[in-house]
């Protein structure tokens, strides 16, 4: 089998097919070039990556976090428990990459080519910029910054062991404003920018299949997309000879539920007035199994019942298949 791309794809991907065919990964770059990430993933889908393809990401985990936070622009946020990581993912990509070298796999760097399975990346998307920041931020969660001043999606903070990344989707100046408001000091170790693919891409074309980003396959809502690519590699591989069963198990995936879609545009509709008043409702929440407060201060806004109802399905699904 041909695979185009050595990225999270085209590794996971080939790291599963190896167990049962010869896989040769064409590779555009002449070594290893791991893509901008926040890094952030929870603990349930490595695992899977583990039982799948024998990869034991452990080693590659910067700090271990409770799960995520959200935090709205009147200060006020709930919690929601998943155990995840913030990953050294350039190490766990190039980990993977010799794994697979290491169990047969052929790596052709500097090459390009006809292939069965397109690994190659996104193609469009919105711009997502992200610093990591000499700076041991104090924090169990993923922070996730629900605050339009900065982003029309987010801002994150993902704490690592020693360092920490922060980004959003818009300009690196964005970031720098967002960092003087939560007055973080520390020297800027990296500045890195990429496409987050948000609309479904192609599945397949005729025999040809698509995997991760170049599939669109980001979660609209957290805008992770290596989660998705390890679930869908699962699919891939079983449908091998079957193109057509694999485009429709993804599409009938909880990962690609309509459910997302639904809510990143309610959200790209909020202004920060909305924010604040979902903040209200929803401050000092712990998801999943809400306590029942929250419920009551719904009633002030029934206008945002329907919107909070999207929220909580999103983020279970988000939660439970994309980080
Ligand atoms: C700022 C930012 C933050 C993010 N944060 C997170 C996060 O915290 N958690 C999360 O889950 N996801 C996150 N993502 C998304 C995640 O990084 C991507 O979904 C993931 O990298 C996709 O992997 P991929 O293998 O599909 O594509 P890529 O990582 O882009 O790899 C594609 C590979 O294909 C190669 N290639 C391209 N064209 C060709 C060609 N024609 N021939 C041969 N080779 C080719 C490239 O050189 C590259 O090696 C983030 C993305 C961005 C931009």
């Amino acid at each position: 089998m041909k695979v185009l791309g050595a990225g999270p794809a085209g590794l996971i991907v080939g790291l599963h097919l190896l167990n049962s065919k010869d896989v040769t990964i064409l590779e555009k770059e002449s070594r290893i070039v791991p893509s901008t990430c926040g890094e952030g993933i929870d603990l349930n889908s490595l695992y899977e990556l583990n039982e799948r393809t024998g990869f034991n990401s452990d080693r590659y985990i910067s700090k271990f976090v409770k799960g995520a936070k959200f935090i709205y622009p009147n200060q006020k946020s709930f919690t929601y428990s998943t155990l995840g990581a913030v990953l050294d993912r350039d190490s766990w990509v190039m980990a993977m990459a010799e794994e697979f070298i290491n169990d047969g796999g052929v790596i052709e760097f500097g090459s390009t080519g006809r292939c069965d399975i397109d690994c190659s990346g996104p193609k469009s998307g919105v711009v997502g910029v992200q610093y990591n920041v000499d700076v041991k931020y104090d924090s169990d969660y993923l922070e996730f910054y629900m605050d339009k001043r900065f982003s029309d999606y987010y801002t994150w903070i993902f704490p690592k062991k020693n360092t920490t990344n922060i980004g959003l989707v818009g300009k690196y100046a964005d970031i720098d404003r967002f960092i003087e408001y939560k007055k973080i000091e520390g020297r800027v170790l990296s500045k890195k920018g990429g496409l987050i693919p948000i609309e479904n891409g192609n599945l397949i074309k005729g025999n040809r299949f698509f995997l991760g980003d170049s599939a669109g396959m980001c979660n609209p809502v957290s805008l992770g997309g290596l989660v998705p690519i390890i679930y869908a590699s699962d699919i891939l591989v079983r449908n091998i000879d079957n193109p057509e069963k694999y485009r429709a198990e993804v599409l009938n995936h909880p990962m690609s539920s309509p459910a997302l879609e639904s809510y990143a545009k309610y959200h790209a509709s909020f202004s920060n007035n909305d924010l604040d008043k979902i903040g209200e409702v929803v401050d000092g929440g712990a998801l999943p199994g809400f306590r029942l407060s929250p419920l009551f201060r719904m009633l002030k806004y029934p206008s945002l019942i329907p919107k909070l109802k999207s929220l909580g399905e999103a983020l279970k699904i988000s939660m439970d298949y994309g980080w």
